[in-house]
């Protein structure tokens, strides 16, 4: 596996002590990292950022500490009453990405100028278990995946470790990594409780090659998921966002059968199903950075449900009608749903929301208690 590859790593005099920047130091050349001065423009810089800043924020660390508040709500929960989600919880370690996806939120999403991560998982994990010790009995699910991959940066902070075995101490809460990376190995010898879920975006290979730049390869996120199967973690898989590309019903069908080649429905957690989305303002930086030979940049897209641009609703309910269709003809039991959709389009792929699936009604039960700690 190789190495994360920063062209500058800056460290905050308060994160000197962490396990992560003894971790860096020992893993980076001395000669790309500083001590980052309170005077760093780079640093400092806040709002947004040309095709190139977003573009070196990606090669720029900044190991620092997060000051506010760790845990927030999922943004569907948050923003849109039209949209049915999950209830999930996400807990941001850090924030920018060092793989490039054409279609990646992030790119209307962050006003930081370089890759952060938090040195304070300490305080993240203090504020858990004061929710823990708050709601004893409430089942919650926590996702590291938000503004970050949850593994794609693990090997330097190692952070999968130290939450596994928080979680492990919690069986009814549930934590999830999601990534599109294969580094899974920096945990398998770390036992779980079965309360860790490691989830794969996937994409068939065509799309992989030509939007996901710089992520595992399908085989090699699959070979992962397989070998977190077999150290007891449950696995999930992201079919998300699925690309309309000529070849879009040949080429999810061979995913299709792939996934139900390589694992049995009843290993598979959940499959959750997109279509791709994005907010209207990344469009310029997106066809700046990825041109228009992308299936992204030059998709016909219609502003919807959130604001953001979508298919329209014929195609998203073609689409996931034809991989439900195909997923539930190989085989009845795979545990299927819908992320950030309208009811609308649930009825139409599902003919039911929902809270009238009994096997999905936990996924959405709303959580009341929990409130006071979401994000305003
Ligand atoms: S892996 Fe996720 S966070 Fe990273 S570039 Fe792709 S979409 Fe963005």
């Amino acid at each position: 596996m190789s190495l994360p590859s920063f062209e500058r790593i800056y460290i905050d005099e308060a994160s000197e002590g962490s396990d992560v920047a003894a971790r860096v130091r020992s893993l980076y050349p001395a000669e790309i990292i500083s001590v980052a001065t309170s005077d760093n423009d780079l640093l400092n810089r806040k709002g947004p950022m040309s095709a190139e800043e977003f573009n070196r924020s990606k090669r720029t660390l900044w190991l620092t500490t997060f000051k506010g508040q760790f845990f927030k709500r999922c943004p569907g929960a948050t923003q849109k009453k039209a949209l049915t989600c999950c209830n999930y919880h996400v807990l941001n370690l850090g924030s920018q990405c060092n793989m490039n996806c054409s279609y990646c939120y992030l790119q209307s999403y962050l006003n930081s100028h370089v890759t952060k991560i938090f040195t304070n998982i300490d305080q993240a994990l203090a504020e858990l278990k004061e929710m823990a010790e708050s709601f004893p009995s409430q089942p919650f699910r926590v996702g590291t995946g938000e503004v970050i991959d949850s593994l794609s940066l693990d090997e330097i902070t190692l952070y999968s470790r130290k939450l596994i075995e928080f979680f492990n101490q919690y069986p009814n809460w549930m934590l999830e990594f999601k990534t599109k990376s294969a580094k899974v190995d920096q945990f398998l010898d770390v036992t779980t409780k079965g309360n860790t879920t490691v989830s794969w975006s996937i994409n068939p290979p065509a799309v992989i090659e030509s939007e996901e730049h710089g992520t595992a390869r399908l085989h090699e996120r699959l070979a992962a998921a397989e070998k977190c199967l077999q150290k007891g973690f449950k696995i999930a898989f992201h079919i998300d966002p699925m690309i309309w590309h000529p070849e879009w019903k040949e080429n999810y069908t061979s995913l299709a059968e792939e996934l139900n080649k390589k694992f049995r429905a009843e290993d598979v957690h959940i499959i959750s199903l997109g279509t791709l989305r994005f907010q209207p303002e990344q469009r310029h930086m997106m066809r700046e950075r990825f041109g228009m030979n992308s299936y992204v940049t030059s998709a016909e897209m219609f502003k919807g449900e959130g604001d953001k641009l979508r298919y329209d609703a014929a195609l998203r309910a073609e689409m996931f009608q034809f991989m439900i269709q195909k997923m539930k003809s190989l085989n009845p039991k795979w545990n299927i749903f819908l992320c950030m959709e309208t009811p609308e389009t649930w009825i139409q792929s599902f003919e039911k929301i929902p809270m009238q699936m009994p096997e999905l009604r936990s996924f959405f039960k709303p959580l009341p208690q929990v409130r006071e700690f979401q994000n305003s």
